[in-house]
């Protein structure tokens, strides 16, 4: 997507109202349809038949990005808004079973039949980074960014807290501290309510060329790295050798992350359902649909809300004005 394209859905996110480019942005158009290029952009496979669920890359990824989530000094100020919630879990940062602000990957566990055996199902679960992010482009103080090797990260500098991130994740990956961040210095009750956070992809050592930890650390060999062409490929191959799928190539309009299996996805995300493996921190498998169709319908609703305001309001008031007739 264009910087200005972004910029102006970042101000319609924010609540601004209409531009003189209103009805351009609200049409969209498909060179625009992604992002970044998928040639520069790096992707990972996780071979789902190969993961055994020990977990060594959740550790990796917690000592390597987790640790550095800053902790709250205090109790969180309370938002003078009811439905902003302030979500506190320093004290719950062991906790490994689901995403949260300070686990940004976990395994997601199910047990199923396939083919008349039973296999336990472990995926491990974080960010895909979608090639056209709708995180980033609703981000009203633009501290999602994307980098052009995929990588979505927050600046924890420019981050409020806004909360706009996790609903505009069709998966709800990103997480919300409270009581850390630059909010607390402008109107900690009235603007913002922490910083977000969620897997960043380690866009710094992708950008030095280095593999992310969490992919080093499995000992199954069943996470790969690389260009995203390649990838593309090498997960194509290995769903077709194994008459399996491929899940998060075309999901969203494109990821950086390929989930690789020889059981169907609706299945395991059927088990997931019945066995409680889905829920808040739990992300779906759901298709998403392609983001920017979402994100233009979600524009032509803001752009055209104040025209049917004034198309009500006219109305009124001829109504008002025949009923004063004698
Ligand atoms: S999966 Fe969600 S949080 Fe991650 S890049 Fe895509 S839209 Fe953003
Ligand atoms: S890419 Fe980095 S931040 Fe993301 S899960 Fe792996 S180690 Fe964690
Ligand atoms: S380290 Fe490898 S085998 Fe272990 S849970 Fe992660 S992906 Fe699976």
């Amino acid at each position: 997507m264009n910087p200005g394209r972004r910029t102006a859905l970042r101000l319609l996110a924010a609540g601004g109202m209409l531009s003189a480019a209103a009805p351009a942005l609200a049409a969209g158009d498909e060179e625009d349809a992604a992002g970044i290029a998928p040639e520069e952009a790096r992707a990972v496979i996780i071979d789902v038949d190969a993961c055994d669920g020990c977990g060594a890359c959740v550790e990796a990824c917690r000592a390597a990005r987790g640790a550095g989530v800053p902790v709250p000094r205090g109790a969180a100020p309370r938002s003078l808004w009811s439905w902003v919630r302030a979500r506190d879990w320093s004290d719950r940062r062991d906790v490994r079973w689901r995403l949260t602000p300070y686990n940004w990957m976990y395994i997601q566990r199910c047990s199923l039949v396939w083919k008349g055996r039973r296999r336990a199902i472990y995926l491990p679960r974080r960010c895909f980074h979608c090639l056209n992010p709708q995180c980033v482009s609703l981000c009203p103080t633009g501290a999602l960014r994307q980098e052009r090797s995929g990588a979505v990260h927050a600046s924890p500098d420019i981050c409020l807290g806004a909360g706009r991130c996790p609903r505009a994740c069709p998966w709800f990956f990103p997480k919300i501290q409270a009581g850390v961040g630059p909010y607390l210095n402008i109107f900690p009750r009235l603007l913002g309510s922490g910083l977000s956070f969620k897997c960043d992809f380690c866009w710094e050592r992708l950008r030095d060329g280095e593999t992310p930890p969490c992919v080093r650390a499995c000992p199954r060999g069943a996470q790969h790295f690389g260009p995203w062409r390649d990838m593309a490929r090498l997960a194509d191959d290995m769903a077709a050798e194994r008459d399996g799928e491929v899940f998060g190539k075309l999901e969203n309009g494109g990821t950086c992350l390929f989930y690789v299996s020889s059981v169907p996805f609706w299945h395991i995300e059927a088990a997931l359902l019945v066995q409680r493996g889905i829920g808040p921190g739990m992300p779906s498998l759901r298709p998403a649909g392609v983001s920017m169709e979402r994100e233009n319908a979600a524009t032509r609703l803001l752009l055209g809300a104040p025209l049917f305001g004034a198309g009500l309001a006219a109305l009124r008031l001829w109504r008002d004005r025949q009923r004063k007739r004698p």
